[in-house]
């Protein structure tokens, strides 16, 4: 069960203590889709980062079930991500990308096979495995990361605009798969995006922030079409 909860939850920065998040309040139900949409610096990474445990929260409490996570590390919360930039290691190859999370917790070498492999399958990289990461295409990339992100079924994605390098068609596709594997694996999902029809087709929910508040939760029908 990975249900959510920020609880007025407020992230400063800096000496001048500069408010990014101000009093964020959202409980998140198992298994939800929750899109987080609003202009850029608005704060919407800077939520996601403190659910993740790579920004520490200045003020607030963040659960996951009912498990208070303030003062976990990022490994210990059970979290997969993937950025927009990828990020993957440039001189690994795409299978040690992926067994990358596995061998850092020391998983038996064969069962980290069968599910490198089971990742490769469900997203079609099975056919790159020997390859380095410069030696594919854009969208051949992201799904590498999108494996490195469910070779362990994590309790929580956290997917940052993880579409936005990709061109129209290849977003299409691999819009249509992050919901099919949503589907399948019922991971609680927090998704950041700036294309509205990701947001409407792809959300259970969507949470519009701006200047680090919440403005609306709603859903989609609600959000944009009544406004
Ligand atoms: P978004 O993801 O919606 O674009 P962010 O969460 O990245 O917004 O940023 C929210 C605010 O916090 C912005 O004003 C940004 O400049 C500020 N901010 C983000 N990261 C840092 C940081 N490491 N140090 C100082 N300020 C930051
Ligand atoms: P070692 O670390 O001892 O050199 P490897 O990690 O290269 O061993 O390989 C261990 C197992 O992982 C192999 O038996 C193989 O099944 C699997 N494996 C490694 N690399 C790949 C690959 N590129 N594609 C498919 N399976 C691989």
């Amino acid at each position: 069960m990975a249900s959510i909860s920020f609880r007025h939850v407020y992230k400063r920065y800096g000496k001048n203590n500069e408010i990014a998040v101000s009093d964020f309040n959202l409980n998140i139900a198992d298994k939800e889709f929750i899109v987080l949409v609003g202009p850029s610096g608005c704060g919407k990474s800077t939520s996601l980062r403190m659910l993740a445990g790579l920004e520490a929260i200045s003020e607030g409490e963040v659960y996951i079930g009912d498990t208070l996570v303030n003062d976990y590390p990022p490994r210990d919360r059970n979290i997969s991500m993937v950025f927009q930039n990828y990020a993957l290691y440039p001189n690994m190859t795409v299978y040690e990308n992926i067994a990358f999370g596995l061998r850092l917790r020391k998983v038996a070498k064969h069962e980290i096979d069968l599910s490198v492999k089971r990742a490769a399958r469900t997203l079609e990289i099975e056919g790159y495995l020997n390859r380095k990461p410069k030696e594919l295409s854009g969208g051949q990339r992201q799904r590498v990361a999108l494996g490195r992100a469910i070779v362990r079924i994590p309790e929580v994605f956290i997917m940052d605009e993880p579409l936005s390098n990709l061109d129209a068609k290849l977003r299409v596709q691999m819009r249509a798969e992050i919901i099919a594997l949503h589907r399948k694996i019922g991971v609680t999902t927090l998704y950041v995006t700036h294309d509205q029809i990701e947001a409407m087709t792809m959300g259970d929910r969507i949470v519009v922030m701006n200047k680090g508040v919440i403005q609306q939760v709603d859903t989609p029908e609600n959000v944009y079409y009544r406004p």
